[in-house]
């Protein structure tokens, strides 16, 4: 899904959008890099240097409680937010933070869970550690 038509759909929900909130919108739809929300405001500010950071969270909370971004959370580190809301899987560095994207269906293991515990599965959240090739070279 694209920007306009996510904000066409919360336009329809009533949900009012600022040149600033569209612009943070696009940022993470575009990026690959799973942003935490001070990289956001820093992309942003560029843009548009009145943004404070409280619309960057408020902005962010509101797109995750819609449905249109995901927010990881890793303990101590602070959260990431991806654009992309579709399942998918993630790499994560231990070292350096960095989140890379991986796209493989677990359909069947989907299956196997939702026979095994009888569970109807909506969603599922799997990720891999460990340390990244940058990481890797420097150490
Ligand atoms: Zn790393
Ligand atoms: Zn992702």
């Amino acid at each position: 899904m694209d920007a306009i038509e996510i904000l066409k759909q919360l336009k329809d929900q009533g949900v009012r959008f600022t040149p600033q909130r569209q612009a943070i919108l696009e940022y993470l739809l575009e990026t690959k890099t799973h942003p935490t929300a001070e990289e956001v405001y820093h992309h942003v500010k560029a843009k548009f240097p009145g943004v404070s950071l409280g619309t960057i969270y408020n902005t962010l909370n509101m797109l995750k409680e819609h449905g249109y971004i995901l927010e990881l959370s890793y303990g101590d580190m602070s959260s990431r937010f991806d654009g992309n809301a579709k399942n998918h899987y993630h790499v994560v560095c231990l070292n350096c933070g960095k989140v890379v994207d991986f796209h493989r269906p677990l359909i069947e293991m989907e299956s196997e869970v939702a026979e095994k515990f009888g569970f109807e599965i909506t969603g599922e959240r799997l990720e891999f550690y460990g340390i990244c090739p940058d990481c890797r070279r420097k150490n």
